[in-house]
């Protein structure tokens, strides 16, 4: 079996710097991954679509509904405030509902999960359930203090944690899992300043990574363990960073240098032709 976790925004960088064996595991290399050229940083919907099918795929933005866009518009032309009393109410009304949906959308095209004996938990474009945008952008609109913000993050991480081991019971026959975590990139965006509380994320994603593989080869025995990530982060301007991350407990036969890359390897190692 091969069981992948997805870490959002796990930085090469930080992994070297505080020597985190688990994450680390037996090989590891930063990866090439899709630069969005709007932004000119990675977009974790387009590179998790493209690891997901082993082709570049660009995310197409939603529409902003045409009130929202109305807004804007006499925002910027007549100067309208829009920063108090009931103008700023209507307004974070208007801006939740177009922010909070679902950030990752659907993807219509056939991914390794799809064409595997596959399980996903929390996985973009499957059933990943949004809660750490929504929380982000509560902060964002400065609805959230950022101690509530972090306080917030970190619980959807306990409950992620627990929610991933608890589903490891119910893999039967299955070739390949896909445990997808968001939390490390929402908590690096929104306290990137607060270099310990990053840090310390780290350390326990670290010692989570040596307890799941645990319980993983405690079940199955050997279990092939790639960790990838879709982009660092850079703590001083509070920005993804460019390249991806990936390791794994086994030597793999082609060495990654592409997130998608992984497309084919995944196919390979369960013993399907690539085409
Ligand atoms: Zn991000």
């Amino acid at each position: 079996m091969i069981f992948i976790l997805g870490i959002d925004a796990l930085d090469y960088e930080l992994v070297e710097k505080l020597n985190l064996n688990n994450l680390k595991q037996l090989e590891y290399s930063k990866i090439v991954v899709p630069i969005n050229k709007k932004l000119g940083h990675p977009l974790s919907p387009e590179v998790w679509a493209s690891f997901l099918t082993g082709k570049y795929i660009p995310k197409k933005f939603p529409e902003q509904p045409h009130f929202t866009r109305f807004l804007f518009k006499l925002n910027s032309s007549l100067k309208i405030d829009f920063s108090k009393g009931v103008l700023k109410k209507l307004r974070l009304l208007i801006l939740k509902r177009f922010l909070i949906s679902n950030k990752f959308g659907n993807l219509n095209k056939k991914t390794f999960l799809d064409i595997t004996q596959s399980m996903e938990i929390n996985v973009p474009f499957y059933s990943f359930d949004n809660k750490t945008f929504d929380i982000g952008h509560l902060f964002g609109l400065e609805e959230l203090s950022l101690k509530k913000t972090v306080n917030g993050i970190k619980l959807i991480y306990e409950d992620r944690k627990k929610q991933i081991f608890s589903k490891i019971d119910n893999i039967r026959n299955e070739d390949v899992v896909f445990a997808f975590m968001h939390t490390l990139d929402m908590l690096s965006h929104c306290a990137f300043l607060r270099g310990s509380e990053i840090e310390l994320h780290y350390l326990d994603l670290d010692n989570y990574v040596s307890l799941l593989k645990r319980k993983l080869e405690d079940s199955f025995g050997d279990v092939i363990f790639i960790i990838v990530s879709d982009h660092g982060f850079d703590f001083d301007k509070g920005t993804h960073s460019m390249m991806g991350f990936y390791s794994s407990n086994t030597h793999l036969i082609s060495n990654p240098e592409k997130i998608t890359d992984f497309y084919k390897i995944i196919l390979d190692l369960v013993g399907l032709n690539h085409c």
